[in-house]
């Protein structure tokens, strides 16, 4: 038996109404450690903010994680239900001295601070509660017995050790007087009975660390290891905004970019290994760890995006690609495919999808598996398709009859053809990408006729030739 410690990680989303690409990141990076040590990845919903906190607020979070394909271990758990044990730690705390009931009001707290600024002092409150032992019959609120003087070292995996003065910071609240448990108290109580190693987080968390290890000192519990991640950033360097860009997750699902090239793309927002870009699950899986995490904050890229994009999909299986498709189809409310049209698209994705740029960028260019006759032929199309090539087109309805249907033979038919015309194949390929697909801008003539087969062909090319 192994002695080494079980790795837990997690997600601990406020619920704002959608996923947030840097918190589908922060997802990704703890599911990631633990999935690659054989750990837990767990879920907390921080839903203590009840105005906030709706059922579809929650939805979003979870939806943002299976469009991920982040699966995490066990239920999710709401913060808002564990606050009985909040609010026992905080009693625990007070009845070991770590803590205590401070009566001061708000008016109080606002005159200390009036009259600090005033004479120049630190305007950081100093209850004057903080050794009472005579207790008035008043509300209170339970505050933290912070050290005052010395430091505090958050050992941070990826901004190193990081030392606060104790004397800036205040004895914060716990509980507050309706009894409900603060944010910072409720994440070290959550974290420590979910049994969390690691705590991987954005780095605008890193000031509440040094609180938070304040109190799992004072319960003298283990402090889970700390990454703080430097936020994402628009392409500008500055903190990214609607403007740089698609800010929630569901965004890029939406614009059709597959959850494994969202994968590649999120995990090199921040971390890196070596120069490569372009990798796997099994790969993120086997080269991820804390130590490749950059200190600065990383940007978003759309072009980038469109190449890992690029990648994953000439890579992906024919049919999880289709499936995937059909998913982006019903995200956005589209008619999801036909039988025929899934069957057509399996077919036709050798052709379609090397550089294809999105899922969509897909069906674009599977459009002549996709539609049925009688075709719409855009403007070009109708200009490609002039007296001279559509009789052309007539001609070849009969050529192309009796010869075997491979690439040569159809290469040999559609040779002869133009050049018996004088022409180059080129001068062919526009009318005939019109007539099979309604466009001029298609994969090859040859692909297209091998995937619909003889039959279809000719038909098309009757229907273009009879276009008047
Ligand atoms: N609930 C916090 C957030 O959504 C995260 C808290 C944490 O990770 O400790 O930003």
């Amino acid at each position: 038996m192994s002695d080494v410690q079980q790795v837990v990680t997690r997600i601990a989303p406020s619920p704002t109404g959608y996923m947030h690409i840097g918190t589908a990141r922060t997802a990704l990076f703890n599911w990631l450690y633990a999935r690659a040590r054989g750990g837990k990845f767990v879920l907390r919903v921080e839903d203590t903010d009840r105005a906030r906190s709706t059922p579809e607020a929650t939805q979003a979070i979870l939806d943002g994680l299976a469009w991920l394909g982040l699966d995490y271990d066990g239920e999710a758990v709401s913060q808002f239900e564990r606050a009985d044990r909040h609010r026992e730690v905080a009693e625990q705390m007070l009845a070991a001295g770590h803590a205590y009931k401070c009566f001061s009001t708000q008016e109080e707290i606002a005159a200390f601070r009036d009259a600090a600024k005033a004479e120049g002092r630190s305007t950081l409150f100093l209850s004057p509660w903080r050794d009472a032992t005579d207790h008035p019959d008043a509300p209170y609120v339970i505050r933290l017995k912070a050290p005052r003087e010395g430091t505090t070292v958050i050992r941070d995996q990826v901004q190193g050790d990081v030392t606060i003065q104790n004397a800036t910071l205040d004895d914060m609240i716990l509980l507050r007087s309706d009894g409900t448990p603060t944010y910072m108290h409720a994440v070290v109580v959550d974290d420590h009975d979910m049994g969390i190693t690691h705590v991987i987080r954005g780095d605008d968390h890193l000031n509440n660390a040094a609180r938070q290890v304040q109190i799992f000192k004072a319960m003298d519990w283990p402090e889970p290891v700390w990454a703080h991640i430097p936020l994402i950033h628009g392409d500008d360097g500055k903190k990214l905004s609607k403007r740089h860009g698609a800010t929630g997750v569901m965004e890029y699902a939406e614009m059709g970019i597959p959850a494994a090239a969202m994968r590649n793309y999120l995990a090199r927002l921040g971390w890196s290994h070596g120069d490569d870009e372009l990798f796997t699950d099994e790969q993120a899986l086997e080269w991820f760890d804390l130590d490749g995490i950059g200190k600065s904050p990383s940007r978003l890229d759309m072009k980038k995006l469109a190449n890992v994009t690029g990648w994953h999909i000439a890579r992906a299986d024919d049919a999880d690609l289709v499936a995937q498709i059909n998913d982006f189809l019903k995200l956005t409310g589209q008619a999801e495919l036909s039988q025929a049209q899934h069957d057509g698209l399996i077919r036709a994705m050798y052709c379609l999808k090397d550089r294809a740029k999105s899922l969509p960028d897909l069906l674009d260019k599977g459009r002549f598996v996709l539609e049925k006759r009688p075709f719409e032929y855009d403007e070009k199309a109708v200009n490609a398709l002039d007296p001279v090539s559509r009789g052309i087109l007539r001609e070849l309805t009969a050529q192309l009859q009796n010869d075997s249907w491979t690439r040569d033979t159809l290469e040999g038919v559609l040779n002869a053809a133009a050049q018996s015309h004088g022409l180059k194949f080129g001068k062919l390929a526009g009318p005939l990408r019109a007539a099979l697909s309604g466009r001029t801008v298609s994969p090859s003539v040859f692909d297209m006729m091998l995937v619909i087969g003889r039959d279809e062909t000719i038909a098309r090319l009757d229907e273009a030739a009879s276009l008047s």
